[in-house]
């Protein structure tokens, strides 16, 4: 069944994020995102990923990395907790350490697993074991778009956040088309959000286009900065994994219009984008 709804996003996607907290207001009701990520020869992308998730509004960041990328980073991005994870010699992250998951399951709300991770096969088989304990929200990027770590999550809202290339290795296809996108959601029952040019999120119910972003973020880090702020908007609860999955993509591509405009596409960094979160979110033209 190939009849899914069309819909684009809109900016209303971001009014629950737009009203003032309640003064009695605390952290924990914010939701506690868990990060496992990173490895020895690419902390930058897991940086990218907690700078985005410290400014998605969620209440707590436990971050869970190598020892070696913790001891770079802890300093610089003081805001999230961290944790030192067992690290393999070729610097990723070692089964040994999976007790950690299980001790902080109890806590967080949402675990973003992908960013920086690399691609070895005790790292990957960590992963299937991660799976198969996980039973809350999650989001998997990068390096955990792999078809046997996505087999092993039984997590029931689920994330997934491919580019082209990375969903044809998913679901073993040579192009991809709408009707692959949508039919791989549905066979799952989780969210797809398939980046590009013109990102679609898609439940297998329907398949929404996102109108924000441009080409300023065709440059390393973009992905990992959305993988960020969607993993910590799904820890705070801002409503199902599809919602949380439009709103995301509409935010960062609307900071990215932002930016564009601001600075224009050459001269600009990726983590510039940052900054304009919070225009976009002020409903700025
Ligand atoms: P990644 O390839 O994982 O770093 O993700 C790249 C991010 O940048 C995704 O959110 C894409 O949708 C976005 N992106 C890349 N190139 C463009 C483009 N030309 N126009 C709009 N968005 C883009
Ligand atoms: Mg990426």
């Amino acid at each position: 069944d190939r009849t899914a709804v069309n819909r684009v996003v809109t900016d209303q996607i971001l009014d629950p994020l737009r009203g003032v907290r309640s003064a009695f207001s605390e952290k924990r009701q914010h939701g506690h995102l868990a990060i496992l990520a990173g490895s020895r020869g690419m902390p930058g992308a897991l940086a990218m990923a907690v700078r985005a998730a410290l400014q998605s509004g969620v209440g707590l960041v436990t971050v869970f990395a190598p020892e070696s990328v913790v001891s770079q980073l802890a300093c610089t991005l003081p805001e999230a907790m961290w944790r030192t994870w067992p690290e393999t010699p070729e610097g990723g992250l070692a089964l040994e350490g999976l007790w950690q998951i299980k001790s902080i399951a109890g806590k967080a709300t949402a675990l973003l697993v992908g960013p920086g991770m690399g691609n070895e096969a005790e790292t990957q088989a960590l992963l299937c074991e991660v799976g198969r304990y996980w039973n809350k929200p999650a989001v998997l990027d990068a390096d955990a778009l792999r078809p046997e770590v996505v087999d092993s999550f039984l997590a029931s809202e689920l994330i997934l956040t491919p580019h082209d290339g990375e969903f044809k290795r998913l679901a073993s296809v040579d192009e991809v088309s709408d009707a692959d996108v949508l039919g791989y959601a549905k066979e799952r029952g989780l969210t797809l959000v398939k980046k590009g040019s013109s990102t679609r999120v898609c439940d297998g119910e329907a398949l929404y286009v996102n109108p924000t972003g441009n080409a300023v973020l065709s440059r390393g880090g973009s992905g990992d900065l959305l993988a960020g702020l969607m993993a910590g908007l799904l820890a705070e609860g801002s409503g199902s994994s599809t919602e949380v999955a439009c709103r995301a993509v509409y935010w960062h591509g609307k900071a990215a219009d932002l930016l564009a405009v601001s600075k224009g596409q050459v001269a600009t960094r990726t983590t510039d984008l940052l900054d304009y979160l919070v225009p976009a979110l002020r409903g700025d033209a």
